[in-house]
């Protein structure tokens, strides 16, 4: 098929809060850069695009059913198999439909989540270009990578006794820090870590939301082994003032409100993301311990966050929020970004998903680190670690554990010194958005790299 060269992009988010965001702060940022939009998206978990006016929306069939959609709640990588095996004719199907509409402005690229795998084959046949989008970040996609060699070596699959053992192949990680997913079907896992890293490999380049002075070492690591263009030009949120336009649920304004009466630095803003899951048992131990820290608290507790069971505060014992007097708020979904850029807002206690420690990171807020599961157990190691702008809970959720984590953190002199870590990390972060700055170099990089792709 012949066609023109042109500035019209096809984007193809992966249907996942921590995923769309980005995808959509990319879009956007690349349609300041003169692009035309369009975006493919599947039914499940799909955009609003009355909130989007400059871009053009296509809906996809998934095809997933009810009990699957139930099942894969629980199962992430059941999810992520599912739509990689589904979407591959209706995103195919789709995107021969916008090839040949003479209507539009010619395609110049697509650009895929890099967890739509599947796109590589189907993009490899239209004989369109391909550039992925990495929403994590590069040192976890580094792990993820050596995923080979860590089972060659034994490091995988995780056994309890070695959880303290160093990776020495991947420092600062221990094999607790490693990357994996509780999942029915190891395999399943294994084959989406396969695609992610291989399909990214085959790319025309892979953008990046994250910057040169945060994860300069493993960006310097990725060239070495992944000898495509890289374009770490995030963060992503910060070219634009934030926008709620991207959430899939409803967020809660009265946490606004509810934090403007609040001593500045004050409050413990604890949210664990759109995905991960708690028990019963920890649930109650996160709740005492916010209750005993004496710290006001804002608590996302999404429906849906303990698992199995309860609707949504059901497991609090009766009583629990008359106690706190006002101390505390629960809401379902926040404002996240207007929270965390709240003045009262003192300390984050996340689940460490990307979004999270980058937004916490360019609004100088200190972390609490409670990683659940893949990418975030080594976005937590480097928040506490490396970057040492957190505090893990070192020995688990138990109450007394984190009643003494939130003093070290926004009590004691330890804190200080963590703050004034992140305060450094947000500046760089700033650095590199200004003209001139790396983020900004890359971006303009991208811009010429997507011209010049030949179709
Ligand atoms: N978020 C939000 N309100 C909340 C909790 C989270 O708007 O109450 C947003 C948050 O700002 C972030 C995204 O949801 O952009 C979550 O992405 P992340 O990568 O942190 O975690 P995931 O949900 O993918 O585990």
């Amino acid at each position: 098929m012949e066609r023109r060269k042109g500035r019209r992009l096809v984007v193809f988010p992966l249907p996942l809060q921590g995923h769309i965001s980005p995808m959509l702060q990319l879009a956007g940022i690349l349609h300041s850069k003169g692009f035309s939009i369009t975006i493919i998206h599947t039914n499940f978990n799909s955009p609003n695009p009355s909130h989007y006016p400059n871009f053009t929306f296509h809906s996809i069939p998934d095809g997933l059913s009810e009990s699957e959609i139930e099942a894969s709640a629980s199962d992430i990588v059941l999810l992520l198999k599912l739509l990689n095996a589904k979407c591959v004719e209706p995103f195919s199907d789709c995107l021969v439909k916008l090839l040949s509409d003479a209507s539009e402005d010619p395609i110049s690229c697509l650009i895929s989540d890099a967890i739509f795998y599947f796109t590589r084959a189907v993009a490899d046949t239209l004989k369109l270009p391909r550039i992925v989008l990495r929403t994590g970040g590069v040192s976890s996609f580094l792990a993820f990578a050596a995923f080979p060699l860590l089972r060659e070596r034994g490091y995988l699959p995780i056994q309890d006794s070695q959880l303290e053992k160093p990776v020495e192949e991947l420092p600062p990680l221990k094999v607790k820090d490693l990357p994996v997913i509780n999942t029915d079907d190891p395999n399943a896992f294994y084959e989406v870590v396969a695609g992610l890293v291989n399909e990214t490999k085959a790319s025309s380049g892979v953008i990046w939301n994250s910057y040169e002075d945060l994860e300069h070492s493993a960006l310097v690591t990725l060239r070495q082994e992944f000898p495509i263009p890289i374009f770490p030009i995030g963060p992503f949120h910060k070219y634009s003032s934030p926008s709620s336009s991207s959430s899939l649920l409803t967020q809660d304004q009265s946490s606004i409100s509810w934090l403007d009466k609040q001593a500045p630095k004050s409050v413990i803003y604890a949210s664990f993301g759109s995905i991960a899951g708690l028990n019963e048992a920890e649930f109650l131990e996160i709740a005492w311990g916010l209750a005993n820290s004496k710290q006001p608290f804002l608590w996302v507790v999404r429906p849906g966050l303990v698992l199995r069971g309860s609707e949504w505060l059901e497991p609090l014992p009766s009583g629990f929020l008359e106690t706190l007097n006002g101390r505390g708020h629960i809401i379902k979904w926040a404002p996240q970004q207007d929270v965390l850029a709240h003045p009262a807002v003192g300390a984050f206690w996340t689940h460490n998903g990307w979004n999270s420690t980058l937004e916490s990171i360019c609004e100088e807020v200190p972390m609490i680190c409670m990683p659940c599961f893949s990418d975030q157990k080594v976005n937590s190691k480097y928040v506490s670690d490396v970057w040492k702008v957190g505090l893990q809970l070192e020995s688990g959720v138990k109450r007394e554990e984190i009643e003494r984590t939130i003093r070290r953190l926004m009590v004691e002199k330890e804190g200080e010194d963590i703050r004034d870590r992140i305060s450094e990390l947000k500046e760089k972060a700033n650095l590199c958005l200004q003209q001139g700055g790396t983020s900004r170099k890359s971006l303009d990089s991208l811009v010429t790299h997507i011209s010049k792709l030949e179709s």
